[in-house]
């Protein structure tokens, strides 16, 4: 039997709608699919799951129409199912390995976290009693947000220092509302400020107050400022009007309104490109649809088959009608007298011998050049770690990329500083961001307890 397929927005409605595309799964259909599900002995897809979250125990409770022993069996690994539910990799991860799949389809374990997360009805939670330690949290993306709510939860003073105006990270600002609504995050960090953890909103930790400070206040601080220093391709008119990295144009779209009425608009857009083959690509593209633009062209220098992005993200993308050009790379942007983008210069590339990751590498054709007409360049091609720490503190090691060094419980150089996420891995998933905060935190309350 193939597993329950959740409903989408239809294609004409999308693109005129910042609504969520996937809708949720009925208490019929989750339970349907919770029953395909042969609870293994060996457990193939908790071993694959990077916080081993008791993947058939809490597909068991579902069968048994017990939604919040679900909800109670994913919050011992993992704090925010409705979330890590609509945008984790469970492709590549927990249902790749389940066994379901060498006959018909996997079970379908993320439409059923997240069935759990979005339906559990434990909506306030109980105020502990305080510890008397008071912890720091720089950044409140996954990993900052993991992190202060193990420790909140027990007891601990929490204060979190963001950057940002609002708070969420890359939940926020970065992934559009139609793959991970706004509200859901909101619900969450609400959840938070009702368990003892205060948000400082507008505060460049390395700038408004330096960690040497933080650290004479407070008896740990974890750091969690994430990867969010966009990478250029560095070819020429990356500096003219109608440019900008992918983090920028979503952060205008989701945090400050630009597709409203906003003090933070865009420029008007009808031909679009952006570049890239990832997930940040995938949501540049589909919100400068959203946005209005007549053509949408995503370029990428291998095919679709190596593209990085989520398979639903790719079929959904190309159902929205988004013109992929896929073996094709920009050579340089090209201006009109007021220095607006007017076209972009490309070269078509074929498939070459395998490089050390043993992926074929792209080669371009020689004397294949053209011009695309189009008037905005979106850059999504990756992110460096965000560098204003490293500039402005000597108590903790960096490597050369600009990640934080830590142990095997993300610990840094520093006894009482922790950091975790993209800022130590490099850009990386909302799920390895959440899995090294509570790493963090469980190391901190271990070493109390002694
Ligand atoms: P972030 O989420 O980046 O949060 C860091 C926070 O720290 C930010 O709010 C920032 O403002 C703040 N900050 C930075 N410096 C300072 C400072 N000095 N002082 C105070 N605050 C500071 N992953 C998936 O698993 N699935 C997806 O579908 C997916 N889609 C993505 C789409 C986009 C557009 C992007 C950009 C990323 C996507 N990712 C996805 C990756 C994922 O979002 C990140 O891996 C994850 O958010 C990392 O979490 P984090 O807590 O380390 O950092
Ligand atoms: Fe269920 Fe698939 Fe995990 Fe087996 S591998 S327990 S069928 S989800």
């Amino acid at each position: 039997m193939s597993s329950v397929k959740m409903k989408l927005l239809n294609e004409n409605l999308r693109i005129t709608s910042f609504d969520e595309v996937a809708l949720g799964y009925s208490k019929e259909e989750a339970i349907m699919e919770a029953k395909r599900c042969l609870n293994c002995k060996h457990k193939p897809c908790v071993s694959a799951c990077p916080v081993g979250i008791d993947i058939p125990g809490f597909i068991k409770k579902i069968k048994e129409d017990d939604i919040n022993g679900a909800y109670d069996i994913i919050v011992k690994d993992n704090l925010y199912p409705a979330i890590c539910g609509r945008v984790c990799p469970q492709e590549t991860q927990c249902e790749s390995k389940c066994i379901l799949r060498i006959k018909s389809d996997s079970c379908a374990i993320g439409n059923l976290e997240r069935f759990v997360g979005d339906n559990h009805t434990y909506k306030e939670l109980k105020k502990p009693c305080l510890n008397g330690k008071k912890v720091a949290v720089i950044g409140s993306g996954p990993a900052g947000l993991s992190f202060s709510a193990i420790l909140a939860n027990n007891g601990y003073k929490v204060v979190i220092y963001e950057a940002m105006h609002k708070t969420g990270g890359v939940l926020i600002y970065g992934i559009p509302q139609f793959r991970l609504p706004k509200s859901i995050v909101a619900d969450e960090i609400a959840r938070l400020e009702d368990i003892n953890c205060e948000i400082i909103t507008n505060c460049v930790i390395g700038k408004s107050i330096m960690l040497e400070e933080l650290l004479e206040e407070y008896d740990y601080v974890f750091i969690g400022t994430g990867a969010g220093l966009p990478k250029f391709m560095n070819i020429k008119g990356e500096s003219y009007n109608g440019v900008y990295s992918a983090n920028e144009f979503l952060t205008r779209i989701n945090l400050m309104n630009a597709r409203l009425d906003s003090k933070t608009p865009l420029r008007e857009i009808k031909n679009v490109a952006v570049i890239g083959g990832g997930n940040v690509a995938m949501d540049a593209i589909r919100s400068a649809k959203r946005l209005g633009a007549e053509n949408t062209y995503l370029i990428y220098r291998r095919t679709i088959n190596e593209m990085p992005a989520r398979k639903a993200e790719i079929e959904h993308a190309l159902e929205e009608g988004i013109e992929f050009l896929c073996l094709n790379n920009p050579i340089s942007i090209e201006k009109d007298t007021f220095n607006n983008v007017k076209s972009l210069n490309l070269i078509k590339m074929e498939l070459g011998d395998p490089d050390e990751s043993g992926r074929r590498s792209p080669v371009e054709i020689k004397n294949s050049e053209y011009d695309l007409k189009v008037d905005t360049v979106i850059m999504a091609l990756g992110n460096y770690p965000n560098p204003i720490l490293k500039n402005s503190t000597k108590l903790i090691n960096f490597s050369k990329w600009g990640t934080i060094e830590v142990d095997e419980n993300n610990k840094t150089s520093h006894e009482r500083i922790y950091a975790g996420g993209d800022i130590v891995t490099g850009a990386a998933t909302v799920i390895l961001a959440m899995g090294a905060g509570k790493k963090a935190a469980e190391d901190i309350i271990k070493r109390d307890k002694l």
